[in-house]
């Protein structure tokens, strides 16, 4: 039975979700990482491998999701609550100008103090100081957070944030898409798995590419990661708007959940069974934030072209005890250690050139920034500019 499963990926031939568990199952590792390996050798021949410099803001740590798995959140009214102004914003895309990058990753807590016109004065803002910046935003839970503090269909709020500057949504808040396992991981309210999809059949629809990504080793079974990953080969085919899919591994220190993260070779092999599934995807990202950058490189050899996102600040993993850190410098020497070819590449993975650092001289960047300094609680003036929901919020506004 492997046999013949083997030989059917092999002449590049779909797999079923039943073929698929019984390699993910039965098929030795070293055999898996072939297989992924010579699929991403047909997919990208030329031997590169790409990454992007951008910068991972977190705008928001304030969130009244509370999923189980998340070290990150604070509860409304924290004292260790915080918003972004949009100064300092604004800043840490200047920062991210200077080392070459091109792109702010966005994402943050299901604030209910933030209306949509919060993002919309933000994003406007961003593209009239930073024209060809770009904005990958908003995850679809957040999206949806947002159709619902502001009563907006979910395609109108794409809608709105599409004209006031975003570009692409990330594929967080994934996590599994299967509603038992996210009733377990209290994520099913923030967006049941058709949600999590019609949200993002939306934003395609809507002319935005996006990202989809897989956090697994929580309470799932084999069977739930191969839905997972057939749901989003179903959406793929019904609208090609995925660019890339990233998987991790549940980060348990400081959550809720606890208990233990899976080991490197499980990794090694949830990313190998994804690029023999996910046939109409071209892009899987090797996750070495969650990994590090030994298992970030082997993974080049178990399916992996990209390398994800030069990390200039990270808070979400970072809170539940991943600390990885990875400057350009050190994503290139792990990609030409591997035997690739390095380059940068933009949000719709299309090449941008060589590593910048070998055209001029940037910064190093050595340690991971955070959102904000520690101990700084301040508040940015313009957030008094929204209607606040919560009563802490409310109570800020009058100043109490
Ligand atoms: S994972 Fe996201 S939505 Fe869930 S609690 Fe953390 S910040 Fe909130």
């Amino acid at each position: 039975m492997i046999d013949a499963l083997i030989d059917k990926v092999r002449t590049g031939t779909r797999v079923t979700r039943n073929e698929a568990l019984e390699l993910y199952r039965r098929a030795p590792t070293h055999v898996l990482g072939r297989l992924a390996d010579t699929i991403r050798a047909r997919k990208h021949p030329e031997r590169h491998v790409t990454y992007i410099i951008d910068r991972n803001v977190n705008y928001t740590n304030v969130c009244v999701a509370k999923c189980n798995f998340c070290a990150f959140y604070r509860d409304v009214g924290s004292s260790e609550g915080y918003v972004l102004g949009f100064e300092e914003i604004f800043r840490k895309i200047e920062e991210t100008i200077s080392v070459g990058g091109n792109q702010l990753l966005l994402q943050g807590g299901h604030n209910p103090d933030l209306p949509i016109e919060w993002y919309e004065d933000l994003f406007r803002a961003v593209k009239a100081r930073y024209p060809d910046f770009k904005l990958h935003a908003l995850s679809p839970p957040e999206v949806l957070h947002i159709s619902r503090l502001s009563q907006i269909e979910p395609a109108q709020v794409i809608e709105r944030l599409v004209a006031a500057g975003l570009d692409s949504i990330p594929g967080g808040g994934a996590e599994i898409l299967v509603d038992r396992v996210r009733r377990l991981l209290h994520c099913y309210g923030k967006a049941s798995a058709d949600e999590w999809i019609d949200i993002m059949r939306h934003a395609h629809r809507a002319g935005l590419r996006t990202t989809a990504t897989m956090m697994y080793g929580t309470v799932e079974t084999d069977e739930e990661r191969i839905e997972h990953l057939a749901r989003l080969r179903d959406l793929q085919d019904e609208t090609g708007g995925f660019t890339a899919f990233i998987t991790w591994s549940f980060q348990p220190e400081h959550t809720e959940r606890g208990g233990h993260e899976a080991t490197g070779i499980e990794y090694l092999r949830t990313l190998a069974i994804a690029r023999i599934f996910l046939d109409n995807f071209d892009n899987l990202q090797a996750s070495w934030v969650t990994q590090g950058g030994k298992v970030g490189q082997l993974s080049l050899a178990f399916g992996a072209n990209d390398m994800g996102s030069v990390m200039i600040e990270e808070n979400v993993v970072r809170a539940a005890g991943a600390s990885y850190c990875m400057d350009e410098v050190e994503i290139v020497e792990n990609i030409e250690n591997a035997g690739f070819t390095a380059k940068r590449r933009n949000m719709h993975y299309e090449i941008l050139g060589d590593p910048i650092y070998r055209e001029r001289e940037i910064p190093r960047m050595l340690e991971l920034a955070t959102a904000r300094a520690d101990g700084d609680t301040s508040v940015p003036d313009e957030l008094l500019n929204y209607p606040a929901r919560s009563r802490a919020g409310k109570r800020l506004r009058l100043g109490q």
